[in-house]
C-alpha cells in the first residue's frame, strides 16, 4: 500500500511543478507586454477626496530607488557643484544589472527584431528617438533634485555632456546599430532647447550613439529655425505686444515628425519615455520606454 501510495506522489508533485512553470512562463511574457504597452499603474486622482487615494510620496521614491538599483558614484561629482568642497556632492546612478535596465533591455531587443524583420523595404525608412530617458538615462539629476526640476541646475548636468553623468539608456545603443545594419535612419527628437544642441550630440555620441548633428531636432522657441514651428508662435497675454512658444509638447513633437516625414522619411518606429513623446501620429508604431520618474503632459 505504501509503495503504490508513494508513486503517484512524484507524479502528482511533477504534474503540480509542470503547471506552477507553465503559469510562470504565461505570466512573464504577459508582463513584458504590459511594459511594452506603456501600461502602468493607476495615477491617483486629480481631485482627491483622500489620502487613501494617494500613494505615499516617500514609499514612491524608495520604490523608484529600488527599481533602478540606487548607486552613489564613488567618482563622478554633480555638475554645478563645488569639486573642492570637504565632502563633495556625488552623482548617483542605476545598477546596470537592475530592474529597469533589465526592463529596458528587453523593450529594445523585441524592438530591434521587430525592426530587422519589418515588411517595408522603403529607402529613407527611420526610426526617432526622443532623448531624455529614452537614450540618455537622467537618474543622476532625478536624485540630485530630488525629483524636482530646475532648468538652471538641469542645464549643468546637461551641458557637461558627459556619459558618466547622463550615460546611455541600456540597450539602446545596441537598438541604433542594429537598425542602422538594417538600413535605417536615426533621427532624434527632444524638448531640449536649441541652445542645448551641441551638448546634445557631444552626449549622445560619447554615450556611443551615431548622431548626424542634421538628424537632432531641439525646440527653438522663436521657430525661426524651424519654420514649420511658425503657428505655435501666439501672443503672449501675460506680457502684451510680446510672443511666446505656445505649442505643447505633443503638438511640438507631432509637427515635427511631421515635417520630417515630408522629406520623404517613413518614420517606422518612435521611441519615447512620455506618452507626450508618443502622440500625435507620423510614426507607423509606437514603443514607451519606462520612466516612473517624471510625468511631461
Ligand atoms: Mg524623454
Amino acid at each position: 500500500m505504501k509503495l503504490s501510495l508513494r508513486s503517484p506522489r512524484p507524479t502528482r508533485t511533477a504534474v503540480a511543478i509542470a503547471s506552477v512553470a507553465t503559469g510562470m512562463a504565461l505570466t512573464v511574457p504577459s508582463l513584458a507586454l504590459a511594459a511594452h504597452s506603456g501600461q502602468s499603474v493607476p495615477a491617483p486622482p486629480a481631485n482627491p477626496t483622500s489620502a487613501s487615494q494617494i500613494q505615499n510620496i516617500d514609499q514612491v521614491k524608495t520604490a523608484i530607488k529600488g527599481y533602478y538599483g540606487d548607486t552613489v558614484s564613488s567618482t563622478v561629482i554633480a555638475p554645478g557643484t563645488d569639486p573642492q568642497a570637504a565632502n563633495p556632492t556625488y552623482i548617483h546612478t542605476f545598477d546596470p544589472d537592475g530592474a529597469y535596465a533589465h526592463e529596458v533591455e528587453a523593450i529594445a531587443a523585441k524592438a530591434g527584431k521587430t525592426l530587422a524583420t519589418h515588411h517595408k523595404r522603403t529607402a529613407d525608412k527611420a526610426i526617432l528617438f526622443d532623448v531624455d530617458d529614452t537614450t540618455l538615462n537622467t537618474y543622476s539629476y532625478e536624485i540630485f533634485s530630488n525629483f524636482v526640476y530646475n532648468p538652471a541646475t538641469n542645464a549643468n548636468f546637461v551641458m557637461a555632456a558627459d556619459p558618466q553623468v547622463f550615460p546611455a539608456v541600456p540597450g539602446m545603443v545596441g537598438l541604433e546599430k542594429k537598425a542602422e545594419a538594417h538600413g535605417y535612419d536615426v533621427y532624434f527628437l527632444t524638448g531640449r532647447p536649441l541652445a542645448q544642441a551641441g551638448a546634445t550630440v557631444a552626449n549622445l555620441q560619447a554615450a556611443g550613439y551615431d548622431v548626424n548633428p542634421e538628424h537632432l531636432f531641439t525646440k527653438d522657441a522663436t521657430a525661426k529655425s524651424e519654420p514649420w514651428l511658425a503657428s505655435c508662435i501666439v501672443p503672449d497675454p501675460a506680457n502684451p505686444g510680446q510672443t511666446k512658444f505656445g505649442c505643447s509638447t505633443i503638438q511640438y513633437k507631432s509637427m515635427t515628425r511631421e515635417h520630417i516625414e515630408s522629406l520623404g522619411v517613413d518614420i517606422v518606429a518612435n521611441f519615447g519615455d512620455q506618452f507626450s513623446d508618443l502622440k500625435g501620429g507620423f510614426a507607423d508604431s509606437t514603443y514607451k520606454i519606462p520612466n516612473p520618474m517624471y510625468y511631461l503632459p
